[in-house]
């Protein structure tokens, strides 16, 4: 068979079994794993991603025993009990032909309950319980613990387990000085460090026989004060080899690390390099992962031979059938991750059940099918941004004849201006995925039309779907029509020029976004190699934890970024990237001030004052004014339609501006669609 992507879809001869490609579905905790009431829902998502092609799934973590829950009553392997449950998970996968492992993750210190343990009494940074240090015999039972709980995997019929060994959970606090201060058998050298990992491996393999997969995943660059020696990297590897490892498992950066691993403006694949490097030091295949999403950057990782599988998470949220469209030659097919985290870590972090912004139905696939329709109907999608592009194209795939009207000259909207920010060029495969996609459908898209009302009554639609979306609020201040005031739509989108100096109103996502774009000299694609220096991010040869100091590059411009409200910027955004858009603005050393009352804009500047008297006048001497004041909705064709009496739905920002992002378009016009 020719194939565009030969060596990603080559099958693997593992000796005792044969995964059918190079594919890794990795592990993502979903959330659905921690109630046995969800566990149906959980083994149709898996069961949906086999149907896909996937070659091996690898399942969320599961704890060996309390001590190491994610989260209190989270997730555990334990009994007998609990394994005939799994039962479920693995018919629906194998019936679907797909592989299945499950991922044992001990928490140790990121454990966020009273019970956590880890090798010393160090709390860390991102958790208030201080963990208790084990003994030397409680070391023993908690290996006895991984042990117990993959012999349950292999008796509930997966075909493996990982071991996480990484992200700094808890066989990683054991393998680095940062965390493990013992003197005794479990630490004070390395390899006494490294013992614990390299025995539950053994042991391990031991226990469940020759015919079964034992992934290690394994921090090669910790990212933190105090990680592992490049030597030490090297000598756990070879050790959980001989210990019977059958595939060893990228793992990059802990969960407190300075430095992003997996955000949108991590440029792809940053760290297959590290991998690589490893991979000349054993000789089980090696899995690379971290930012891939896409066929043509997995098959140039694996035509270049130093490792032999490729992990993805996120990207098999997006799009379960991933493999099946790299299989068929048409990746312009793939509804690409945009590494947003929104739907997926960002609803993790707050104990809601993850999905995806791009694929609503990800994590909810017995709940929102889209069924061909059995009544065909005229439908007009009015509005092609998110809430339009995905009520448009579920309708269409579900039969009934769209028309979809766009005023601008592409399809997008607001998102279209998203993929222009420097860190977030991803978007763009959002808006190919999309055209793709109607084209496939036989949507009748109407570009640069700005349709009215009465054209819509007279064209006879049975309904019409209003995604007219939102325009940029204009805040009253005196002077907002000065020449030197524009909107993020004219910089970023129409790129209007912007002088060396710049104060930016409103400091919300897009004020924050909007800021990264004016600190930025622009680049068509992100350089991983400017990307680690801006981070300091090393050779793990040349640094333990592969950290150096960073390097950004300086800004063009001087920015201010203002909000109304007292405290800190930016606090109101997401949990998994606040902090690295917080921590990129402070880099390029952008003035945050909070509290500002706007005075007015004139010639000399913009003008603001403190407090509720007024106080402490300030002139901001810009050259340019940009406002990021929020949004307002477009919707006043929806009320002439229904004063006519026209069976209209509003979706998007034309519903609601406030807080309004693409996961709530995105949803509300798949769930909109499933029901017409
Ligand atoms: P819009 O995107 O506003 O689309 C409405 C469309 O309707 C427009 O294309 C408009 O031209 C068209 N239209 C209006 N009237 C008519 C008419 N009469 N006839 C024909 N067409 C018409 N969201 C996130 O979730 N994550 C992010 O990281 C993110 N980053 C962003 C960064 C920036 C810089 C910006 C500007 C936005 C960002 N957003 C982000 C917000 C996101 O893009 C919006 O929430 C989303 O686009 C709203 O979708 P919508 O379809 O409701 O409306
Ligand atoms: P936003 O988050 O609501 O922020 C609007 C900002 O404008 C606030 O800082 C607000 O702060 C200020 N503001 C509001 N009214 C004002 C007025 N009349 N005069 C002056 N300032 C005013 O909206 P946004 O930044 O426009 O973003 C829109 C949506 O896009 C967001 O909801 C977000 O979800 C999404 N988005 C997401 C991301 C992401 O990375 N996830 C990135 C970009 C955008 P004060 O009232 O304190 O001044
Ligand atoms: Fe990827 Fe964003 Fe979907 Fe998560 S929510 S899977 S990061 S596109």
């Amino acid at each position: 068979m020719t194939s565009q992507f030969p060596h990603l879809l080559e099958p693997l001869d593992l000796g005792f079994t044969t995964l059918k490609n190079r594919v890794i579905m990795g592990s993502m905790h979903t959330g659905l794993e921690d109630r046995a009431k969800n566990t149906a829902r959980l083994a149709e998502f898996y069961a949906e991603r086999a149907r896909g092609g996937v070659g091996l799934i690898v399942t969320g973590g599961y704890a060996p025993n309390r001590t190491g829950w994610l989260l209190p009553f989270g997730a555990k392997l334990t009994n007998r009990m609990e394994a005939h449950r799994h039962r479920t998970v693995t018919k629906a996968v194998h019936d679907a032909g797909g592989k299945i492992a499950l991922q044992i993750l001990h928490a140790g210190r990121y454990s966020y309950q009273p019970l956590s343990v880890s090798a010393s009494s160090i709390k860390a940074p991102i958790n208030p319980f201080r963990p208790r240090r084990l003994t030397s015999r409680g070391v023993r039972w908690q290996i006895r613990n991984f042990v117990r709980c993959a012999r349950l995997a292999q008796t509930a019929g997966y075909d493996g387990v990982e071991i996480m060994g990484g992200e700094g959970y808890f066989i990683n606090q054991f393998l680095c000085d940062r965390t493990n201060k013992r003197t005794d058998e479990w630490g004070g050298t390395p390899d006494r460090r490294r013992r614990m990992a390299v025995e539950i491996v053994r042991r391990t393999r031991a226990a469940v026989g020759p015919n079964f997969v034992i992934l290690f995943r394994l921090s090669m660059a910790d990212l933190v004060e105090g990680g592992q020696s490049w030597d030490e990297i090297v000598a756990l590897a070879q050790e959980v080899e001989s210990a019977g490892a059958t595939i060893i498992n990228t793992d990059i950066g802990w969960h407190e690390s300075r430095v992003p691993t997996i955000v949108t403006s991590v440029p792809r694949a940053a760290f297959v390099d590290v991998t690589e490097k490893l991979a000349e030091h054993v000789s089980i295949p090696v899995v690379a992962s971290n930012r891939i999403n896409m066929p043509e950057v997995a098959e140039e990782i694996l035509t270049r031979g130093e490792v032999q599988l490729i992990s993805m998470a996120r990207p098999m949220l997006a799009d379960p059938m991933w493999v099946r469209k790299a299989e068929a030659g048409a990746p312009d097919e793939i509804n690409t991750c945009i590494a947003c985290n929104q739907a997926c870590l960002d609803h993790a972090f707050v104990n809601k059940h993850v999905s995806c912004l791009l694929n609503p139905r990800a994590g909810r696939e017995t709940e929102l099918t889209l069924l061909p329709t059995r009544r065909k109907k005229n439908l007009a999608v009015v509005g092609a941004g998110p809430a339009g592009l995905s009520a448009a194209l579920n309708l269409a795939q579900r039969g009934h004849a769209v028309t979809l009207f766009e005023a601008r000259d592409d399809i997008g909207g607001q998102f279209g201006i998203a993929q222009k920010i420097p860190g977030k060029e991803e978007f763009a495969e959002t808006i190919r995925y999309f055209r793709r996609q109607l084209d496939l459908a036989g949507v009748d898209v109407r570009l640069g039309t700005r349709v009215e009302a009465a054209e819509l009554i007279a064209s006879g639609y049975d309904e019409v779907v209003i995604a007219t979306g939102v325009v940029p609020r204009v805040p009253d201040i005196p002077g907002i029509d000065h020449p030197k005031v524009l909107s993020y739509a004219e910089v970023v989108r129409d790129g209007r020029p912007v002088g060396k100096s710049v104060a930016v109103i409103g400091a919300g996502g897009i004020g924050v976004d909007v800021s990264e774009f004016l600190t930025h000299e622009h680049s068509p694609t992100l350089d991983v190699k400017e990307w680690k220096q801006e981070w300091g991010v090393t050779d793990p040869e040349s640094a333990p934890g592969a950290l150096t100091t960073p390097q950004p590059s300086p800004s063009p411009r001087e920015v201010y970024l203002l909000q109304r409200k007292p405290g800190r910027i930016g606090a109101g955004l997401a949990k998994t990237t606040g902090w690295v858009h917080r921590a990129a603005l402070k880099a390029k050393g952008v003035h945050e001030i909070s509290g500002v009352n706007y005075e007015r804009i004139d010639d000399a500047g913009l003008h603001v004052s403190f407090g509720e008297k007024r106080e402490r006048p300030r002139t901001l001497a810009v050259d340019t004014v940009v406002i990021c004041a929020g949004q307002e909705s477009v919707r006043d064709l929806a009320d002439e339609l229904t004063v006519a009496g026209m069976t209209t739905h509003v979706i998007g920002g034309a519903d609601v501006a406030a807080e309004l992002d693409a996961k709530r378009a995105i949803e509300q016009g798949t769930r909109l669609a499933a029901g017409i």
